[in-house]
């Protein structure tokens, strides 16, 4: 079966472009390439539109990536379509993303290293889950969340690459900080803005950071 291309990988960016369909299943469709990237690494799916259809959600399936659409679409295999991301909720998943890195590398900094349990990163916030016994102290927060501020103000450069010795793990870096990530984000830290952590307390043992984009 033939692969599909991952374009959000080689440009985060990019928002429209054409490619060919290869399946069409009810109203799950693959295509040759792609820039819709698939639920994974706790980042929620892109929606869209494929040929003027709405795309709800991306999934992988089979190691496949599937546009699960609104409808059945009237397009047919072998065909060329037009796509298009939701690029201003995409663009808030990155600039979340990215933030929520930044704000881990500041809360370790502050309590030490955790073990995270889950995260889940959408356009509105992004939700990582600790193993901690009692509350996280609220002064350790928001030394955290004004450190990660001030470094995100002076607008550092984010790379990613491939990792030599583990293939397909990708390297995330950003002014010092690294952690692998196979999600999408920034070229730079200037383009998040600030963000505002709370904790919640989604179970015993468990302690959650919300990051949040500032004035949103
Ligand atoms: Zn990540």
């Amino acid at each position: 079966m033939t692969e599909t291309a991952r374009l959000y990988h080689g440009d985060p960016y990019l928002r429209r472009f054409e490619a060919t369909v290869l399946s069409i299943d009810g109203n799950e469709v693959t295509l040759d390439r792609t820039a819709f990237y698939p639920e994974g690494g706790g980042q929620v799916g892109d929606t869209g539109a494929l040929g003027g259809v709405r795309v709800a959600d991306t999934r992988i399936r089979d190691g496949r990536v599937v546009h699960i659409l609104k409808e059945a679409p009237g397009f047919e295999v072998g065909g060329s379509v037009e796509c298009e991301i939701d690029w201003e909720r995409r663009h808030r998943i990155m600039r979340l993303h990215s933030a929520a890195h930044i704000m881990e590398h500041f809360l370790y900094r502050e309590l030490g290293e955790l073990r995270r349990l889950g995260s889940r990163v959408d356009e509105n916030k992004d939700r990582a889950d600790y193993a901690y016994e009692g509350r996280l102290p609220a002064d350790a927060l928001r030394r955290a969340e004004d450190a990660a501020n001030r470094f995100m103000a002076e607008d550092h450069e984010v790379t990613i690459r491939l990792d030599p010795s583990r293939p397909g793990i990708r390297i995330w870096s950003c002014g010092g900080i690294e952690m692998p990530c196979g999600g999408t984000h920034v070229r730079g830290t200037g383009e998040i803005g600030a963000i505002g952590l709370r904790r919640r307390n989604p179970g015993r043992g468990v302690e959650r950071v919300e990051t949040a984009l500032a004035g949103c």
